[in-house]
């Protein structure tokens, strides 16, 4: 994409490591683009020991903001002036809006996340018996959100144990440990399984049904051996791109204050894709 950068361009960009794989640029380039924006978004490698300089870089270069990725959304709590109570709530950030030097802290993942299953997947989970795997930055947002809209019930299931406890106890569900027998039965019974792990699920396909909705937010999954499984038997699959696509509309509105082109983001991202 060719960009008339001048003096005036005004900056966006996300912070991670790794960060090579990050698809948000290209969904934020093309919104800025089509709105006729003169704002570019860029990659940055920030290392962990880099956190500190590249969150005050934010107000000394003027940036409109950024979003934080893996290994930063925790950590950057302590380098922001003021933080949503969603934000607060969940203990992790994703986007950063610089406020006129002020740098206010949002986390877009759980609306997002909703969003996306509301509105590309028709799903609503009020009275959903729902599963979620992971209770990491994502998992916590996922789960922060979801028991806001009525669940019938909701379990946490995360390779460390007492993590998956403290935020069960936190969002009114409750924990299992990975290896424990009860879970194909939990499995079983669920409406909705979410994977919010960073790693491919590898679960015993025997306890999927057709009735089963498999939401995992990493974006490749077509690969993973055990969602093929599961598509085979009748359960609905869907990957992160939804996800990544609300998050980043919601991050892009708090950023200009302008509706997010949405169908140009998701165009950007599926094309990203091939
Ligand atoms: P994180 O804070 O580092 O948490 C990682 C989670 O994965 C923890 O629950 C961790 O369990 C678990 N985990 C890691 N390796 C595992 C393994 N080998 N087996 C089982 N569990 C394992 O990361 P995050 O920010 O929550 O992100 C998680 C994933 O979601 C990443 O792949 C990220 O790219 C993706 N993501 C996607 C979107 C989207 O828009 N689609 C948004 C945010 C994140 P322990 O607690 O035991 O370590």
């Amino acid at each position: 994409m060719s960009v008339n950068v001048t003096a005036k361009t005004k900056i966006a960009g996300i912070y991670g490591y790794p960060i090579e794989h990050t698809l948000s640029p290209r969904m934020h380039n093309a919104a800025f683009k089509t709105l006729g924006m003169d704002i570019i978004y860029l990659p940055f490698e920030v290392k962990r020991d880099s956190l500190r300089e590249a969150m005050k870089a934010i107000k000394m270069l003027n940036f409109i903001g950024v979003n934080v990725t893996h290994p930063h959304k925790t950590a950057a709590l302590e380098h922001l002036d003021d933080l949503t109570d969603e934000a607060k709530r969940i203990g992790a950030v994703n986007t950063v809006v610089n406020r006129s030097g002020r740098l206010v802290g949002h986390n877009t993942d759980g609306v997002g996340f909703i969003r996306s299953l509301r509105e590309d997947y028709g799903f609503d989970p009020k009275d959903k018996r729902i599963i979620v795997f992971g209770a990491g930055g994502a998992g916590r947002a996922i789960c922060s959100a979801l028991s806001q809209e009525g669940p019938e019930r909701m379990m946490i299931v995360n390779r460390t144990l007492d993590k998956a406890e403290v935020l069960a106890e936190k969002v009114g569900g409750a924990a299992l440990g990975w290896d424990t027998p009860k879970l194909k039965q939990e499995i079983s019974e669920a409406q909705l399984l979410v994977n919010a792990t960073s790693s491919f699920l590898n679960l015993d396909h025997e306890c999927i049904s057709e009735r089963l909705f498999i939401y995992d937010i990493v974006y490749n999954h077509r690969r993973n051996a055990f969602v093929q499984r599961a598509q085979q038997k009748g359960a609905r699959i869907a990957d992160g791109l939804s996800m990544l696509l609300y998050q980043g509309a919601l991050a892009f509105e708090l950023w200009t204050g302008q509706k997010a082109p949405l169908e140009v983001m998701r165009g950007a991202l599926h094309k990203s894709e091939k």
